[in-house]
């Protein structure tokens, strides 16, 4: 329905948008900022989990020295920066394949 229409329906929420709003897997705006939203928060919390795991490593076991110490640090933001960022792409790639933001449908809803 994508071409030769101008409006189409959001695989997401089902409202009709104009089809240049909706992006390539025909999802609206409304829907993609909260799939990026929800992606942020699952991805803050896996960065900060493990950088605080890592940190409790490198602190009981490694002992790590000072002279080091900012490697160390650069250590833990890398872990931060590379789980939390795999962590978003996870999390968006689960809800797009799930085809929607929304709840999922109850047991006696057909599919
Ligand atoms: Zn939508």
């Amino acid at each position: 329905m994508r071409f030769g229409s101008s409006e189409s329906s959001c695989r997401s929420c089902a409202q009709i948008y104009p089809a240049s709003d909706l992006d390539r897997y025909l999802w609206c705006p409304s829907c993609r900022n909260k799939v990026r939203r929800r992606g942020a928060v699952w991805a803050r919390l896996v960065g900060i989990t493990a950088s605080l795991g890592l940190a409790g490593y490198l602190y009981l076991w490694v002992h790590p020295s000072s002279r080091f110490l900012l490697f160390y640090f650069l250590t833990l933001a890398m872990t931060y920066l590379l789980t939390s960022r795999i962590a978003m792409f996870v999390v968006q790639g689960y809800y797009r394949a799930r085809g929607g933001v929304a709840l999922p449908p109850t047991d006696g809803a057909a599919r």
